[in-house]
């Protein structure tokens, strides 16, 4: 028998396979026009086989950078004997991962989603169900308070909490009764958290809302306001959580038990690249779910689940944390030196290795030189340059990236000063030349 050939995009041309994502992706990212191949350890290579220092890491996705030995191995094994059931039966994976994780987040039980948004949805959802309790009469406690800044999501209840205009504004009307508190202003929090509220959704550190930390007394607050007023206290820890900052929750920073959330919304990097999400929650408010009430087709196969276990137990056994803090805090110190030369830099943030450079102009033309020069950051609320790069970063590739960076603030300035004379560079970033809109 002969071997099946399955031609793959690989085998295709670059210009071939650029035409067809042009004519046939829809419009919804603005791309540099190469396309990437493969990944090994911190680097991403093109198809050109150039290599690129990637500093964002999939946007917090590949914590362990490209191809982690361990990672490869359970893919490659699991791959070999089952990818999916359904949930309709119980899987070998499941269970000790949900174990694992309420070991390491403090709640008590897990639901297994393929994304952040729909884990977003499902806490929604299961705060919603326990407001309504047993008898099923929700008495008007159906308010949802979020932050001002934030971003929870795509899916149209997701994007109901999330606080940027521009995202929400073209599908209104969003989903009703959801207000937004100014983040870290407590009196604001007091005025609008009372017993109508179901639940108040926060992102410990802000991500796409430029890197911005919730305070200890917000958090204090917001935790005692919730639970006087029986409302379920949301961490969404999407993108900060699951060692990002150096702890395994951004939350466990306010403090034990008496500080933890209700419910805690993953995804991200829990399965080193798989799609898998989850929705945390401590028993009180997880018991508000029932047979029926809630599903996913593909949330917790085994495929996604025991590499999320691998994900953990690498993070756990290869002093993945104390990496995070330390890498964490050379990038800062070179960054806060950076920001003594080039004073477009007005302010260095983070913790670990989630870190915002908020500037004084725009962030784009410093991405796409970046880019140029074979770096990976990205951009966020215009002027954050955001660094989220994999927790294996080794302390040379720290050095090899602030190297850089001089290189890239200094072209960018440069190019900055003499813009009345030179040349424009080239934009490498272009959205897909839409011909069936621009026609219409
Ligand atoms: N919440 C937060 C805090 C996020 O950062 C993101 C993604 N950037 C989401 C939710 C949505 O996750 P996803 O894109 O996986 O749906």
């Amino acid at each position: 028998m002969s071997e099946s050939h399955i031609p793959s995009a690989i085998a295709q041309s670059e210009a071939d396979i650029l035409a067809a994502a042009n004519r046939h992706l829809m419009n919804t990212y603005r791309r540099p026009a190469i396309v990437f191949t493969h990944g090994r350890g911190c680097y991403i290579y093109d198809a050109q086989g150039r290599a690129y220092l990637d500093f964002l890491g999939g946007i917090a996705v590949n914590a362990l950078g490209y191809a982690h030995p361990r990672i490869v191995r359970v893919m490659r094994r699991e791959a070999g004997r089952a990818t999916h059931f359904s949930n309709l039966f119980h899987n070998q994976f499941q269970g000790p991962l949900a174990a694992k994780l309420a070991q390491w987040s403090g709640m008590d039980r897990c639901f297994f989603t393929n994304s952040g948004s729909e884990a977003v949805e499902g806490a929604l959802k299961l705060a919603r169900a326990a407001a309504r309790g047993s008898d099923g009469d929700a008495g008007g406690k159906t308010r949802i308070l979020a932050l001002e800044n934030s971003f929870h999501g795509r899916t149209l209840g997701a994007l109901s909490l999330t606080h940027t205009e521009k995202y929400r504004a073209p599908f209104q009307p969003l989903m009703p009764g959801v207000e937004f508190v100014r983040l870290n202003d407590v009196a604001d929090l007091e005025a609008k958290l009372d017993d109508r509220v179901c639940a108040l959704f926060i992102e410990p550190t802000q991500g796409e809302g430029g890197i911005h930390g919730v305070s200890a007394d917000f958090w204090q607050r917001a935790r005692a306001l919730a639970t006087q007023h029986g409302a379920a206290l949301i961490a969404d820890e999407i993108q900060c959580g699951l060692g990002r900052t150096g702890r395994y929750f951004a939350y466990q920073k306010f403090g034990g038990r008496e500080m933890w959330p209700d419910i805690v919304t993953i995804a991200k990097p829990l399965a080193a690249g798989l799609p898998l999400g989850a929705i945390l929650a401590r028993e009180k408010f997880a018991a508000a779910f029932h047979p029926g009430l809630h599903g996913s087709t593909f949330g917790g196969g085994p495929l996604a689940c025991a590499t999320a276990l691998e994900f953990l137990s690498i993070v756990d056994e290869e002093g993945m944390l104390e990496n995070v803090r330390l890498r964490g805090e050379e990038i800062r110190a070179g960054l806060e030196k950076l920001a003594r030369k080039f004073k477009f830099i007005r302010k260095v943030r983070g913790e670990g290795l989630m870190i915002g450079v908020e500037l004084d102009i725009d962030g784009a033309p410093i991405v796409e030189e970046a880019f140029r020069q074979g770096v990976i950051i990205n951009c966020t609320h215009e002027r954050v340059l955001r660094l989220l790069p994999p927790f294996t970063v080794r302390s040379s590739q720290v050095k090899q990236f602030l190297r850089k960076l001089k290189k890239i603030l200094e072209s960018v300035s440069a190019r900055a000063n003499s813009s009345a004379t030179q040349q424009p560079a080239e934009q490498p970033f272009t959205s897909i030349a839409h011909e069936h809109t621009a026609r219409s």
